[in-house]
């Protein structure tokens, strides 16, 4: 497993704006700004689309940088924040020299876009590995998204790029988080056209149906040529998850494992989401051995 260590903040700025993470670093000191005595930082406005102006006060920018009501700041949030995407940048140097890698990434990423928290998100480490994979072997990386949830924040950074694939398996979104993102017709924009790949299932839909769509995304992502692996490795699509979406057992992880072991990338798998449920360890378990077990039987005798 890999550990957290110091990174500074370059390889975040590569997925993030650098006034987002100023604001991250500076919303809990500012927070009288606000209203004094707060006891953490949350938004009360919101910039809709058609808000376009970026304020100096930090009311107006709170709500411009969370998407909603899950992730407010504390004093050692952001300290959190770093650490976490610290352990994805390791997770990535070491799928890169060892082969593959796991990082227990808290808070999660994948629905922190380039400018905005949201979804317990603040930034994106599954984007900070993607992204640093590719700053280390120069070529294409894709993400696979096996979270219940749409990565609508990975989608969102990588929409305009060809170099870093995405591809997320989750839940039909028009009656489930995201609800605004995650549908089979975005496809990318721009050079990023025929590089974004949503795979939404219906709910309650089982095992056999979340590791075809594995086995689609594996191939999606062979197709453009991708030569590293981020698994944007979310376990909420477990039957006994309270969100109750997709119905995968432990078998299930167990088979997704072994599928993903067995593409010939150096692969990086970055913890997204899990709720609490007496068998979410298990079910971890049960993902990285399957895993771990193909890497292994491929380079035996
Ligand atoms: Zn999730």
């Amino acid at each position: 497993m890999a550990a957290s260590h110091a990174h500074g903040q370059e390889p975040i700025l590569r997925v993030h704006s650098q006034r987002y993470i100023q604001f991250l670093s500076e919303a809990w000191a500012r927070r009288d700004e606000i209203e004094p005595g707060l006891e953490h930082v949350l938004p009360s406005h919101f910039a809709r689309p058609q808000m376009m102006r970026y304020p100096s006060g930090m009311i107006g920018r709170v709500g411009f940088h969370m998407a909603d009501t899950s992730t407010p700041i504390l004093e050692t949030t952001f300290a959190a924040i770093l650490a976490s995407a610290g352990v994805a940048v390791n997770a990535a140097e070491e799928a890169v020299s060892a082969g593959y890698a796991y990082g227990l990434c808290r808070p999660p990423g994948h629905h922190a876009s380039a400018e905005s928290a949201g979804g317990f998100c603040f930034v994106n480490n599954s984007a900070v590995a993607a992204a640093h994979i590719q700053q280390l072997i120069g070529g294409r990386v894709g993400i696979i998204d096996v979270d219940v949830h749409h990565g609508n924040g990975t989608q969102s950074i990588f929409y305009q790029r060809d170099d870093i694939v995405t591809v997320s398996i989750h839940a039909d979104p028009s009656t489930f988080m995201p609800y605004y993102a995650g549908y089979e017709d975005e496809i990318g924009e721009g050079a990023g056209v025929g590089f974004n790949l949503n795979i939404p299932l219906k709910h309650r839909s089982g095992d056999a149906i979340y590791l075809e769509s594995i086995d689609h995304a594996i191939e999606f992502c062979a197709s453009r040529g991708v030569e590293a692996l981020v698994v944007a490795l979310g376990l909420d699509a477990s039957e006994h998850d309270p969100n109750g979406a997709l119905s995968v057992t432990t078998q299930g992880f167990l088979a997704a494992g072994r599928r993903l072991g067995a593409t010939k990338w150096p692969t990086a798998m970055i913890q997204e989401g899990g709720y609490l449920s007496d068998i979410l360890g298990e079910n971890l378990i049960a993902f990285l051995g399957g895993f771990e077990e193909s890497r292994t039987s491929r380079d035996g005798p």
